[in-house]
C-alpha cells in the first residue's frame, strides 16, 4: 500500500493531477473486512489527502458510529484519488485512468464486504464484477455475492452520505442500510 501510495503522489495519469492540492488515496485498516468506496475527493479531501472529511464525512462518521464501527475499523477509498475541479463529476477517462489503483487497494486489502457510495461507485464496481446495473434506488441495501480470490464477498450499494446534506429525510435510509452492512461483517 505504501508503494501505491508513492506512486498515486506522482501521478499523471489524467489532468486532474494539474488541479490538484493531495491526492486522498484511501484510509483506515489495511486488513479491514469492509471497504467503502466513495466517488472522489472533494475541497477538504483534497487539502488533506484524506477521503471523506468534509461534510459527507462527518455524515459517513455517524452512520458507522451508528453500527460500532471506527474509521480505523474500515478502509475507505474513492474511485478518483484526486479532486475534480469545482466538484464536477468524474469523466470516463479519468474514471478508466485511476480506478487501477482502486483495483489495486481491493487486491491489497481482500475485504469480504464491499460498500458503494453514490451512482458512480455502483456502476463502476457492478460493472468490474459483472452484477446487473439498476437505479440506486432500487438497489440500496441489498446484499449481492461475488466471488472475488479469497473467497466470496459481499457488495452492497449505498446512498452517498452527501444525499443527507441536502436532504435531511435520507438519513434514516442510510442509517437502516447501514444496519444491513453491519450484518454482513
Ligand atoms: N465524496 C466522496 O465521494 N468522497 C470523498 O472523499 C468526499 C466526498
Ligand atoms: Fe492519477 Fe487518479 Fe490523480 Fe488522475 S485522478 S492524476 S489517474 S491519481
Amino acid at each position: 500500500m505504501k508503494k501505491l501510495e508513492d506512486e498515486i503522489k506522482k501521478c499523471k495519469r489524467c489532468e486532474l493531477w494539474k488541479t490538484r492540492t493531495k491526492p486522498a488515496v484511501g484510509e483506515g485498516s489495511l486488513t479491514a473486512k469492509l471497504m467503502l468506496v466513495g466517488e472522489a475527493p472533494g475541497y477538504y479531501e483534497d487539502l488533506k489527502g484524506i477521503p471523506f472529511v468534509g461534510k459527507a464525512g462527518k455524515v459517513l462518521d455517524e452512520l458507522l458510529g451508528s453500527v460500532g464501527l471506527r474509521r480505523s475499523d474500515v478502509y475507505i477509498a474513492n474511485m478518483l484519488k484526486c479532486r475534480p475541479p469545482g466538484n464536477r463529476n468524474p469523466t470516463a477517462i479519468e474514471i478508466r485512468a485511476c480506478t487501477p489503483y482502486l483495483d489495486k487497494q481491493m487486491e491489497i486489502i481482500e475485504p469480504t464486504v464491499i460498500a458503494t457510495l453514490g451512482n458512480f461507485s455502483l456502476s463502476y464496481i457492478f460493472d468490474k464484477f459483472g452484477l446487473k446495473k439498476d437505479k440506486i434506488s432500487k438497489l440500496h441495501g441489498k446484499v449481492f455475492k461475488i466471488s472475488m480470490i479469497a473467497g466470496i464477498t459481499k457488495i452492497v450499494p449505498l446512498y452517498h452520505p452527501a444525499v443527507v446534506t441536502h436532504n435531511p429525510g435520507m438519513k434514516g435510509v442510510l442509517t437502516d442500510d447501514f444496519k444491513v452492512l453491519a450484518r454482513c461483517l
